[in-house]
């Protein structure tokens, strides 16, 4: 996405009459609010952005929130000393994928199905946003610091030149002597036209291995993808009769969380799901196990294009880093939690599973895999000229 740039021209407002309101404004170029007692929380925004106002005035915006509604989730920026509350008819459309539809006495936001998402009643002039309770519908946008893109190429595990670009970073990236060391050219799986339409409702799942054994005595690498939002879960097995047991753990653990039903559960012919207790289990819960052939990877496409993608990361990182293989399952977790993060191209709008899946997504904490890091020891336990 395009990096904050942050404007507020329609503002010209009697601003007690619109304490606690949101007006939809078509000359802001981001939501914004000086009002926290409106949002769902916010975190700090690393470097703090410029906002200039209609009369010229600069304001600098100093967090980063989420706008409380049940039906509507669009980051917003909290800018200090700014009376009024906006939502940038703009970015509204283009986050949420909306339409809105204007009349004499106010009108409605649409979502894409063309359910109401949210009434807006006139004052003056302004459009205002009247929020009602809704079921949930979630779009939230990775913000990407600005940064060089040849740093945040490796920072994501050596993300392609096109994810990149989607993520808002221009210029050049430079010839990367790592990636044809660790990416794999593969033919194409062939993928469905039809998806899942809910949460948790076909989750895939593939196990890889044995690799060399990590220092952990870890060998295998159990995957699993939702196919509707396209997250990716990750747990690494010493041993393959340890498959069954995660599956079920992951499965409960999911379902709780997100109070989502699963429907199917798609594997190979992998023995390893095979066992009475998982089998037990599935039947009693009504859940489907669609087993593929086992030898025709394509038929479970998505969770072996899911490997492909994670076992490159995972290459990249650790030739870039000169570790040694045995800590491909730090690398493995890693190269999962930034697919989580990234864009994905069969999701709308540029959103990433993680946004999908109704889980935030955080870019604030990537380094570039295997990078220095020290630990601070508690002070208690040091003398006051000890190293720290
Ligand atoms: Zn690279």
């Amino acid at each position: 996405m395009e990096p904050w740039n942050a404007c507020a021209q329609n503002i010209k407002l009697i601003e007690h009459a619109l304490k606690g309101k949101w007006i939809l404004d078509s000359g802001a170029t981001n939501h914004m609010t000086g009002n926290t007692e409106l949002l769902d929380g916010t975190t700090c925004l690393v470097p703090s952005i410029s906002v200039y106002l209609g009369n010229n005035e600069k304001l600098m915006a100093t967090r980063i929130g989420s706008f409380k509604s049940p039906k509507i989730s669009i980051p917003l920026l909290v800018v200090p000393g700014l009376n009024v509350s906006l939502i940038s008819r703009a970015s509204v459309c283009a986050d949420l994928q909306c339409w809105i539809v204007l009349n004499g006495t106010g009108g409605y936001i649409y979502d894409k199905g063309r359910s109401k998402l949210c009434l807006l009643r006139t004052l003056g002039n302004l459009f205002i946003l009247v929020l009602g309770s809704q079921s949930k519908s979630r779009c939230l946008v990775t913000l990407f610091s600005k940064g060089n893109i040849n740093i945040w190429h490796r920072r994501l595990g050596h993300a392609s030149v096109e994810t990149l670009r989607k993520l808002g970073f221009h210029g050049d990236l430079d010839d990367c002597h790592i990636c044809p060391q660790g990416k794999l050219k593969h033919s194409k799986f062939a993928r469905r036209t039809s998806y899942a339409q809910q949460l948790l409702e076909r989750v895939h799942s593939d196990v890889m291995g044995p690799f060399i054994e990590g220092y952990w005595g870890e060998k295998y690498c159990l995957l699993f993808i939702d196919e509707m939002s396209r997250k990716p879960f990750i747990k690494t097995l010493k041993s393959r009769s340890e498959v069954a047991a995660a599956t079920l753990e992951l499965i409960k653990k999911e379902r709780r969380r997100t109070q989502a039903s699963l429907v199917y559960l798609r594997n190979d012919g992998a023995k390893d799901y095979e066992t009475k207790v998982l089998q037990d289990f599935l039947r009693q819960e009504g859940i489907s196990h669609e087993v593929t052939e086992t030898y025709c990877p394509q038929l479970n496409g998505l969770a072996e294009r899911l490997n492909l993608s994670i076992m490159d990361k995972v290459r990249c990182m650790l030739i870039d880093a000169n570790l040694t293989p045995k800590l491909w399952p730090y690398a493995a977790h890693y190269a999962v939690l930034i697919y989580n993060n990234l864009p994905h191209s069969a999701l709308d709008n540029h959103k990433t599973p993680n946004d999908a899946y109704a889980d935030s997504s955080d870019s604030s904490k990537l380094y570039v895999f295997g990078s220095i890091s020290y630990a601070l020891q508690p002070s208690k336990l040091l003398h006051k000229l000890e190293e720290r």
